[in-house]
C-alpha cells in the first residue's frame, strides 16, 4: 500500500480526504496537533499526533512512514480571526508549512497537494475567477495562503517539488454515509451555524451585511461538496503520479449564491424556519467569490456531482442530526 502523509486529517475536509484516498487503494496517515481537529475523525489509517512546528517529530514521521506524497490540509481558515490575530496566520500558516515543505523535501518526498484557497484572489469588481485571476487578499489567511504557493515554486525551483495547489472556494455537505462530517469548535461557518440555529442548538444567525453590490446584497459564494472537493484531491495525486507537472486548479463549480440563497434553499431542505438577523458587514469579507475556470473538470476529469445546494445541504442536514465526533 502506498502511504499518503495527511496533514489536518483530523479535520473536516482532512478526514473525507482520508476516506477518499482508503476508497482510492492508498493509506493516509494523519498527522494533526487536534488543536482544531477530532481524534474521533481519524478513522481511516494511521494517526501520528504532531504539530507542523515541530520540524524533528515531521522528520520522524516521514522515516517512519515513507509518504510517497503528501497532502496539506492543516492551517487555520477563519477569515475574522485572521483580522484580528495576523500573527498566528503567518506563524501557524507560513512557518508550518515551510517546515513540513522543508521535511518533505529532505525526506524525498516530492509530490505535495496543497489546499489553498479563492481568498487569496481578493476581490475583483463582480467577475468570475480563473487561475490567473491576480492574487490580492484582504485577510491574512489568504495572504497565508498565497504565501505558501510562492514557497511551493521555490521549492520546485531548487528541489524538484512537484505540487498541485487547489484554491477552494466555499466548502459545504458531508459525507453521505455519515462516518465524517463538519464540526468545528467554535463554529464559524455559513452552513453548520444555519443549521445550529434551525434547530435551537444556537441564537439566530447573524448574516453578516445586506449592503453589498450584490441582488439581494449579500456576499455571494461558489459552494462546493466537500466530497466533490476531495475527490479532486485523488485525481491531483494521480496527476503527480503521472508526472504531468505542477499545476493549479481552482475548485468551485461557477455556479454562486448569496448568504440569503442558501438561507432560503435550506428553509425547503429542511422544512423548518431559518432564524437569522441582520448585522454589519464581517471584516474582510469579499463581496463575490466564485470560480470562472473549468481548468479541474477539462484536465483532471474532475466531476463535481453532488455540488448542488440541495445535496449539499441535505447531507450537511443528516450529519448535523446524526454526527458529533468527541475528542
Ligand atoms: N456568513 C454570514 N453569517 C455567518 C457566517 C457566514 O452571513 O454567521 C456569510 C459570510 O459573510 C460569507 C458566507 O456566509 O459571505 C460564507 O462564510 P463562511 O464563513 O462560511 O466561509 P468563507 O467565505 O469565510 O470561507
Amino acid at each position: 500500500m502506498t502511504n499518503i502523509l495527511v496533514t489536518g486529517g483530523a479535520g473536516y475536509i482532512g478526514s473525507h480526504a482520508c476516506k477518499a484516498l482508503a476508497a482510492a487503494g492508498y493509506t493516509p496517515v494523519t498527522y494533526d496537533n487536534l488543536v482544531t481537529g477530532w481524534q474521533d475523525a481519524v478513522k481511516f489509517g494511521p494517526f501520528e499526533r504532531g504539530d507542523l512546528l515541530d520540524r524533528d517529530r515531521l522528520d520522524e514521521v516521514f522515516a517512519k512512514h515513507q509518504p510517497a506524497a503528501v497532502m496539506h490540509f492543516a492551517a487555520l481558515s477563519q477569515v475574522g480571526e485572521a483580522m484580528s490575530q495576523p500573527g498566528r496566520y503567518w506563524a501557524n500558516n507560513v512557518t508550518g508549512s515551510l517546515n513540513l515543505i522543508e521535511a518533505a523535501t529532505a525526506a524525498g518526498c516530492l509530490n505535495f497537494v496543497f489546499s489553498s484557497t479563492c481568498a487569496t484572489y481578493g476581490d475583483h469588481d463582480n467577475v468570475v475567477l480563473d487561475e490567473n485571476t491576480p492574487q490580492h487578499p484582504l485577510n491574512a489567511y489568504g495572504a497565508s495562503k498565497r504565501a505558501i504557493e510562492d514557497i511551493l515554486r521555490d521549492f520546485e525551483a531548487a528541489h524538484g517539488l512537484k505540487h498541485v495547489i487547489f484554491r477552494y472556494f466555499n466548502v459545504a455537505g458531508a459525507d453521505p454515509e455519515g462516518e465524517v462530517g463538519e464540526f468545528h469548535r467554535p463554529e464559524t461557518h455559513l452552513v453548520p451555524l444555519m443549521l445550529d440555529a434551525i434547530d435551537g442548538k444556537r441564537d439566530a444567525l447573524t448574516v453578516f451585511g445586506t449592503d453589498y453590490d450584490t441582488p439581494d446584497g449579500t456576499c455571494i459564494r461558489d459552494y462546493v461538496h466537500v466530497c466533490d472537493l476531495v475527490d479532486a484531491h485523488v485525481l491531483g495525486l494521480k496527476w503527480l503520479e503521472h508526472d504531468k507537472g505542477s499545476r493549479v486548479f481552482n475548485l468551485g463549480t461557477g455556479s454562486g449564491f448569496s448568504v440569503m440563497e442558501v438561507i432560503e434553499r435550506s428553509k425547503s431542505v429542511t422544512n423548518r424556519e431559518v432564524p437569522y438577523n441582520i448585522g454589519p458587514r464581517r471584516a474582510g469579507d469579499c463581496t463575490k467569490l466564485v470560480s470562472g475556470s473549468t481548468r479541474a473538470e477539462a484536465e483532471l476529469g474532475w466531476k463535481p456531482g453532488r455540488s448542488t445546494l440541495q445535496t449539499m445541504i441535505s447531507d450537511a442536514w443528516r450529519w448535523h442530526q446524526n454526527g458529533h465526533y468527541d475528542r
